[in-house]
């Protein structure tokens, strides 16, 4: 499943009323947490077009053939349910009405969680959407949490991907309000989140940097002081940490100026391509390295029942990059989460985790989309992306998930456990949006 924006352009005002007209109050979408399939009756009394039925089946067969709309046959009726590409429309309609995004560019990540795409307003100022997916591989792997899922609830991914969305909006929020270096929160639709696009490159891509033993202080730092507010980010690894390069062209340097650094800049990026023949003689300022942490939504607090195991996680995580990437060992050992914890809230430190909780997550929510994040690591690998990622640390393309069956896969899961199955004829996302 891939965002297609395409499609929305050939939208008539009236097949966008057909789209809606569950909404408001947003029916299909709450329709979507209980999978609820909107019967076609309703959608043509509710969207009351002029020109009645005709005009509303010409309408449905339209979203349908774009995507937008799925074709649903039960027993007892028929109908029709938003498909992910039916609330990735939605979610940038809301945006464009904001006259927050204007344009939709380059996908520049497909997570095995998430799609992450450049966008621009009106100025043409650039910011990145990040769309949740959850379920994209759960219906190939993992079975406990899966059935978990399937038992406690309705199980809609599209659900949990709005949760998803939420909470990652909310901790990013309080962790930008609270000054921790996170992009910008701008706004919040459905299953994704707008935010400042951070010109930088994840920790993962960066060969070397001037000094392994202050970055990796800076990141022991970083967890500690999350710790302090209450909170563990519980997915701390290298694809989640942008390294923002900044010179420092402070007057001492110009005072003194060093000897050409060999290495030209301190900074490598591991890079396939050679350097061009013509290549610029390597800069002589130093540069300085600052951690941007993202992606948000598995967040948990240090008061959670396994916070000990997901503290000591992010730790490992960080230890193990650096000794692998920079041969980097600290002398020190820990930080221990029975330290960390004893500083929680301390010196008047906001608890975030409590401010996050505070702000309407109902217990059955989080406790099922904890279980979904739960299960998209495990189908990662016993400790989360950062395994895969070390398996072969030149592979660039490794995130690339090719996601083909994914639409198939999220159909014909949710689908079977309500005898319901998908119209090929009607139905038209499958594979279409690719
Ligand atoms: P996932 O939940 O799928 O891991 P992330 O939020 O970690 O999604 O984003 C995936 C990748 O997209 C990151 O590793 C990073 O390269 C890029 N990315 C995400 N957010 C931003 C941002 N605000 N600015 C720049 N790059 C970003
Ligand atoms: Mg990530």
């Amino acid at each position: 499943m891939k965002l297609d924006s395409k499609a929305m352009r050939h939208l008539t005002a009236e097949d966008w009323r057909v789209l809606t007209a569950p909404n408001p109050p947003t029916q299909v979408e709450i329709g979507s947490k209980n999978h609820e399939i909107v019967p076609t009756p309703l959608i043509e009394s509710i969207s009351k077009l002029r020109g009645g039925a005709g005009r509303v089946r010409h309408a449905i067969s339209a979203l349908a053939k774009v995507g937008l709309i799925a074709r649903m046959k039960e027993a007892r009726y028929d109908g029709y349910r938003l498909t992910y590409g039916g609330l990735d429309y939605l979610a940038l309609h809301t945006y464009a009405s904001q006259k927050a995004v204007y344009s939709v560019g380059n996908q520049i990540g497909v997570g095995k969680e998430s799609d992450i795409l450049v966008v621009a307003d009106e100025a043409g100022t650039q910011h990145i959407l990040k769309i949740h997916r959850l379920g994209r591989i759960s219906f190939r792997t993992v079975k406990a949490n899966r059935d978990y899922l399937r038992r406690r609830q309705g199980g809609s991914w599209m659900y949990l991907s709005r949760l998803a969305a939420e909470r990652e909006y909310a901790f990013m929020r309080a962790l930008k309000e609270e000054g921790f270096l996170v992009p910008e929160p701008l706004s919040q639709s459905r299953h994704t989140i707008l935010m400042s696009l951070i010109d930088a490159f994840p920790l993962r891509q960066i060969a070397s940097v001037p000094d392994p033993a202050l970055l990796y202080a800076e990141l022991i730092a970083l967890i500690l002081r999350l710790a302090k507010h209450g909170l563990i980010h519980g997915d701390f690894n290298e694809f989640n940490i942008l390294l923002k390069e900044e010179p420092i062209e402070s007057e001492s340097d110009l005072e003194e100026p060093k000897p050409p650094s060999k290495k030209g800049k301190e900074v490598e990026r591991l890079s396939s391509d050679p350097p061009p023949d013509d290549a610029e003689a390597p800069p002589e300022n130093k540069v300085k390295v600052t951690p941007v942490l993202i992606d948000f939504p598995q967040m948990v607090s240090m008061d959670h029942v396994n916070a000990e195991m997901y503290f000591d996680r992010d730790v490992a995580c960080v230890k193990r990059f650096f000794e692998r990437r920079f041969h980097f060992v600290s002398t020190q050992p820990g930080p221990f989460f029975r330290d960390a914890k004893k500083t929680v809230g301390r010196d008047g430190a906001r608890r975030l985790d409590a401010a996050v909780e505070a702000s309407g997550f109902s217990k059955k929510a989080l406790k099922d989309l904890e279980a979904a994040i739960r299960e998209q690591q495990e189908a990662r690998g016993p400790e989360g992306e950062q395994d895969s990622a070390s398996a072969d640390e030149d592979d660039e393309d490794d995130d690339d998930d090719d996601d083909d069956s994914y639409p198939d896969s999220q159909d014909d899961g949710e689908e079977s456990d309500r005898g319901t199955s998908y119209d090929e004829q009607a139905g038209g996302n499958r594979g279409s949006s690719r």
